[in-house]
């Protein structure tokens, strides 16, 4: 049986009577497979797994989607309680901010400031509070987040090591429809249309990622973006699996994050780069 609770006191009554080991899926609702996919993972492992429901409005700039962000909770719980989880916490705005927004908050560092902290601004700094909050409130041994939010896994992972954090941070690779879309909440905006042209994305990401050296798998990605109308492209960039700067040969990563209509989606996948070839290449930074 899942338990709901909205408080801070009735969540810290559940966690007393956790058997052990406790992990923790943040979300902000509006649950697919890529969350459930979390909490399985999870409870592989795990007896008892908290998920949490927040829309945090630290991490939402003017003019983002606060207001409209898709609420559906009695859904979402049905779905953690398919999914076998323990408890649910669903705070409202004063549980997780009482006595207002907090004036000390997470700077995440240069990290936070490329990519998606560029276009962005304090973001991540909203993120990384209410993520260290959340991990207090829950009592987090272990904390599940997607590979999907590429660069919010690695700050997590940062502020884990650097602040020396009791807790262990895993990342799961992201889940996609049949077709190559990633999963997001966000994808219910899309209209019919606006949803074929986002599967530019995911193409772009394949098809770039199959290239064997780091000038090809850009100029493929970019090709694919630039023959597709209704996507206008952020940021197309190739990085090291750490986002620093790509390596010439071995493991890097690709990230996308373009608007499709009004609404802004990100996607990324790793990328084996060949040795050899054209090692002299420089990847263009953020290109
Ligand atoms: P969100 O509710 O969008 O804040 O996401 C909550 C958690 O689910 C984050 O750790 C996300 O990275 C993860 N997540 C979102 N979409 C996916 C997906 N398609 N596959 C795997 N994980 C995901």
């Amino acid at each position: 049986m899942t338990v709901l609770v909205h408080t801070r006191a009735d969540l810290a009554a559940e966690l007393d009577r956790a058997p052990g080991e406790i992990a923790v899926v943040m979300t902000m609702g509006a649950l697919h497979e890529g969350h459930r996919q979390l909490m399985r993972v999870a409870r592989e492992r795990s007896a008892f797994v908290v998920v949490t429901i927040f829309v945090n409005p630290l991490q939402f700039g003017p003019g983002e989607d606060f207001e409209k962000y898709p609420r559906t909770l009695d859904d979402d719980l049905a779905a953690c309680t398919a999914e076998g989880v323990a408890v649910v916490f669903a705070p409202g705005r004063d549980d997780v901010y009482p006595g207002g927004a907090p004036s000390v908050t997470m700077n995440p560092g240069g990290l936070g400031e490329i990519l998606e902290g560029a276009s962005r601004p304090g973001h991540f700094s909203g993120m990384l509070t209410v993520v260290q909050k959340l991990l207090m409130l829950t009592r987090a041994d272990v904390a599940y987040f997607g590979e999907k939010d590429f660069q919010q896994l690695a700050l997590i992972r940062r502020m884990a090591r650097d602040l020396e954090l009791p807790v262990e941070i895993r990342g799961v690779p992201t889940v996609r429809e049949k077709d190559g879309l990633a999963l997001s909440s966000r994808n219910r905006y899309l209209s019919p249309d606006q949803r074929r042209a986002a599967l530019a994305l995911s193409r772009a990401l394949r098809e770039g990622a199959a290239q064997a050296d780091a000038e090809s798998v850009l100029a493929v990605a970019h090709k694919i973006l630039a023959e597709e109308p209704g996507v206008r492209v952020d940021y197309l960039a190739l990085t090291g699996p750490d986002l620093g700067d790509a390596p010439a040969e071995g493991v890097a990563r690709l990230l996308v994050a373009a608007k499709v209509g009004s609404t802004r989606l990100i996607d990324n996948v790793p990328v084996q780069l060949a040795p050899g070839q054209l090692a002299s290449v420089q990847p263009r930074k953020g290109a």
